[in-house]
């Protein structure tokens, strides 16, 4: 039998969704807009798709705040644009640069490893 995928409908395109696929956007306790990444956090959230032309629906038109039924300040609303933005160039990306990678997921001592050695090469194309 097929694994049951949950679906949401993105807020811009209505199309339905695997979850993991959308962006879940969602309404503080204290009226704030904030980006949830992993979609477990409490509260009313909208979903978009991780494509461009959706946030710009989705922003442009005000959808989140018909969805939520909630105003934001303008604020808010830029600072999420740009959380979004940063996150679909990440996942839409094909090139992501493995230092990143390796950065996010190993220890604090693999991060400055691997900027050393990026450094170095660096300075050593400098100074030819
Ligand atoms: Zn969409």
């Amino acid at each position: 039998m097929a694994k049951h995928v949950p679906q949401r409908m993105c807020i811009a395109c209505r199309q339905m969704m695997p979850k993991q696929t959308l962006i879940r956007v969602v309404a503080g306790p204290e009226g704030g807009l904030r980006l949830d990444e992993r979609g477990k956090l409490p509260g009313r959230g909208a979903y978009i798709c991780k494509k461009q032309d959706c946030l710009n629906k989705a922003i442009g038109e005000r959808r989140i705040e018909q969805h939520l039924k909630q105003r934001f300040l303008q604020s808010e609303v830029n600072a999420l644009e740009k959380e979004m933005k940063k996150l679909i160039e990440r996942e839409t990306s094909p090139a992501a640069p493995p230092k990143d990678i390796i950065g996010r997921d190993a220890a604090g001592r693999t991060v400055r490893v691997i900027k050393r050695a990026a450094e170095k090469k660096q300075k050593h194309g400098q100074s030819k």
